[in-house]
């Protein structure tokens, strides 16, 4: 087998430098385990950034895989295939009802969607958009302009549209800064990509009353959040009686298999004509398939309580820890960040590493860690039992640079 020097090497050599050369080379999985190009063996804790929700070769999705794939690879959109419509019906059903869904193939293209339908909904005086400092919605033009992190945005504007950007959770911030010239407010309920930063209590009911005054669209970006990654189908769920105009998924949904949706709610389920967007891939057959068998595993496995119970043990145990690295954790179900003293997590994922886990440095003073649905409170505990050795050593390391 190729070993994970020359691979990246070959990586280095071959593929844009977008993300530099990533340092462990990954061969098989297996349920919440994985293994690398040297045969190493490592707890999984991140699932491909909370997409692997049934972990690996989970024998529902191998099977609906398989024999889509057998069956009918591929349709376009000029063909009907049932997979589509029922995983339409079946997310419908998830959001309460009185929704539509536009399948497309990535996160980033499910907030294309959503960004022209509100377009498209949108009266000729509204003309700007709002959304969450540090907020993250994906790196397609559109998704990238309402993308708060200056650092992956400003070196391709401009974009030739009018985004005006608030700090996150600040219903004070965003009332001022939506008025009736605006199409919509893109947020997450909690943001993933700035570290799993959950907003205050109430932020989504306060967001829907400010579009409700404006009329300006409330869409909510739940592509990390969403398909049980916080024990709730969807995380704004948490709040009740709380629902946007526009929802979009991605990640979770397909289990592994690449799926995007975005769904429109009373006048946005119609509000695309005919003609006003499209994708070749969008809603394919395989893609549909894996995105059935996830739900019907989280369903038959009961995961939407494991996740809550598992990540309620997994918070205790973090919390428990008194290290000086370590400020605590934050998130919700199996959605977290340990929240580190400074910027040590680069450090704290290498040492991790080196201990067999995958977690990832989301931002520089915190740890995300997003595993499978399926992972259990003894492999967690494997982590927390390490996780004093790990910081300590990530300490070291730090201390050396220095
Ligand atoms: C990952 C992510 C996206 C982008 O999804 P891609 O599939 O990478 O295009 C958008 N919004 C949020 C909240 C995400 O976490």
């Amino acid at each position: 087998m190729t070993s994970g020097s020359e691979l990246r090497e070959r990586f280095a050599a071959s593929l844009m430098p977008t993300y530099g050369v990533p340092p462990v080379a990954l061969t098989l999985g297996r349920g919440c385990e994985v293994y690398d190009a040297d045969g190493r063996q490592y707890l999984d804790l991140i699932a491909g950034i909370a997409v692997s929700s049934l972990g690996h070769g989970h024998p529902a999705l191998v099977k609906a895989v398989a024999h889509q794939t057998a069956t009918l690879a591929h349709t376009s959109n000029l063909f009907v295939h049932e997979r589509e419509v029922e995983l339409a019906e079946r997310l419908v059903g998830l959001l309460g009802g009185d929704a539509k869904i536009f399948f497309a193939n990535s996160g980033t293209e499910a907030n294309e969607a959503a960004l022209k339908l509100v377009r498209r909904a949108a009266g000729p005086g509204r003309h700007y958009f709002v959304a969450s400092d540090k907020g993250f919605h994906g790196r397609t033009s559109g998704a990238l302009a309402l993308t708060g992190k200056d650092a992956i945005r400003e070196p391709f504007g401009p974009f030739g549209m009018d985004v005006r950007f608030v700090p996150h959770g600040d219903l004070d911030a965003l009332a001022d800064a939506v008025d009736e010239h605006c199409v919509a407010v893109f947020t997450e309920p909690t943001q993933g990509e700035a570290g799993v930063v959950p907003a205050p209590e109430g932020y989504l009911a306060g967001v829907r009353r400010i579009c409700d005054d404006t009329g300006a669209a409330f869409v909510l970006d739940e592509i990390q959040s969403g398909i049980g990654r916080t024990g709730r189908w969807f995380a704004h769920q948490a709040e009740e009686g709380v629902r946007p105009d526009v929802l979009t998924l991605a990640k979770g949904l397909g289990g592994g298999l690449p799926i995007g949706a975005c769904a429109g709610f009373g006048r946005y389920a119609d509000a695309f004509h005919k003609g006003d967007h499209g994708s070749t891939f969008g809603g394919n057959p395989v893609a549909c398939a894996a995105a059935l068998a996830v739900i019907d595993t989280i369903e038959s496995e009961n995961l939407l309580a494991h996740a809550t119970v598992a990540g309620e043990i997994l918070a205790e145990k973090i919390d428990a820890l008194d290290h000086p690295l370590l400020v605590g954790q934050r998130g919700s179900g199996l959605w977290r960040a340990l929240e580190l003293t400074g910027p040590h997590a680069a450090h704290v994922q290498e040492q991790a590493a080196v201990r067999g886990f995958l977690v990832n440095a989301v931002a520089p003073d915190a740890v995300r860690i997003a595993p499978p649905l399926v992972i259990t409170p003894e492999q967690l505990e494997l982590f927390t039992e390490a996780l004093p050795t790990i910081l300590d050593a990530a300490e070291a390391a730090a201390t050396k640079e220095q």
